[in-house]
């Protein structure tokens, strides 16, 4: 390993994952995270879109605070895959040398980002879920630990690029605007098919609900012994999506996926409906972002009506069936 000069590297970039022109919300999230660190520095904050016929995403990413876009556009980009994605990406990055990347944590993010790092020595913090910089400007990657009990915070003294994948969910997303200047940068595209290993023979979309896009969830815990159909009729009745506690998913009775905490996933829904919930810490660091809480126990001293808006003592069992039939419109709501 070769030493490097750490001054050669500048500006902070910001993978923006897309596919067939659908933009994935965790990289508008860390185009904002991604301004507030390269002001802090007093660097640009630099866009990357890869991908076939995304000029759209490229200008809707200087619109939401880039100031430059690195924009490779070529079939070989779509639908994606890890050795052209990382590829382009390593070659970008010993040639532009930027000082910090952050790519979202999502399966594609996860995929490729070890793609990058490995070949250019660069320092990867995986799954964070705050950033800052320190007073000389480096990136200070927080990230749960121990499994989940305590918070690490890594930083990368002698290497370049600092890289972190970054949970999608934890960040409000950079707000769009249309008056906003920047360069978008068609660069060589440097991967085609004849150096691809792998080829899509068919795609195959499972039933993968990304409870982090919710605006609604309605969530259940070890209050529902189990039974999860008025949690998932009500969710159905709002338009939302059912989630739960690790208590419930350790049980088996909902997929890991729909998993909300410390050591699940991040929501900042609109509105969350806590029912049979007792509201312990590593659940609440999953769902305090969002706008709204209703928390249903028959506990009155449950800690998750400290952190509600709305609470309402009494059995799911009997609450939700109410709840539901008013918002079916079944029944009349009397105040
Ligand atoms: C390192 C670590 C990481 C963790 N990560 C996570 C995580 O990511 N997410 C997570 O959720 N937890 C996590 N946990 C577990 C967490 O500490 C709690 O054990 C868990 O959240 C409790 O789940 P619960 O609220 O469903 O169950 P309980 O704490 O058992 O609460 C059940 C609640 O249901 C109420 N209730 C019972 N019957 C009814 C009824 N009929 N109607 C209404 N209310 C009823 C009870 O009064 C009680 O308040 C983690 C723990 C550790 C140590």
């Amino acid at each position: 390993m070769t030493d490097i000069d750490v001054t050669e590297y500048s500006d902070v970039w910001v993978f923006v994952e897309q596919h067939e022109g659908h933009a994935e919300r965790v990289a508008w999230e860390l185009l904002a995270e991604g301004r507030r660190l390269a002001d802090a520095k007093d660097e640009k904050l630099v866009a990357l879109v890869f991908g076939e016929d995304c000029r759209a995403v490229a200008e809707e990413a200087v619109a939401r605070g880039a100031d430059r876009v690195l924009w490779a556009d070529d079939p070989v980009f779509e639908p994606y895959r890890a050795d052209p994605y990382g590829e382009q990406f390593r070659a970008l990055v010993a040639d532009r040398k930027p000082d910090i990347v952050l790519i979202g944590g999502t399966h594609t993010g996860r995929d490729f980002a070890g793609r990058v790092a490995v070949p250019v020595h660069a320092g990867l913090t995986a799954d964070c879920t705050e950033l800052d910089v320190d007073d000389e400007g480096l990136l200070l990657a927080r990230r749960p630990t121990f499994g989940g009990d305590a918070m690490a915070t890594i930083k990368c003294v002698n290497h370049r690029p600092q890289m972190a994948t970054v949970r999608a969910g934890v960040f409000d997303p950079a707000p769009t605007d249309p008056e906003r200047e920047g360069e978008i940068e068609p660069v060589e595209v440097v991967v085609d098919e004849s150096m691809t290993k792998s080829r899509v023979l068919e795609r195959v979309v499972g039933d993968v609900t990304d409870i982090t896009d919710a605006d609604i969830v309605v969530a259940g815990g070890a209050g529902t012994d189990g039974d999860f159909g008025p949690i998932q009729e009500l969710a159905d009745a709002l338009g939302g999506e059912v989630a739960a506690t690790r208590a419930a998913v350790d049980e088996g009775w909902v997929e890991p996926s729909r998993q909300v905490g410390q050591t699940g996933k991040t929501v900042r829904p609109t509105l969350y409906i806590a029912a049979g919930i007792s509201g312990a810490i590593q659940h609440l660091e999953g769902m305090n972002g969002s706008e709204v809480v209703v928390a249903i126990n028959t506990d009155p001293n449950a800690p998750i009506f400290d952190h509600a808006d709305y609470g309402i003592v009494g059995d799911l069992f009997e609450v939700l069936p109410e709840l539901t039939a008013m918002v079916r419109g079944d029944q009349e709501v009397i105040v």
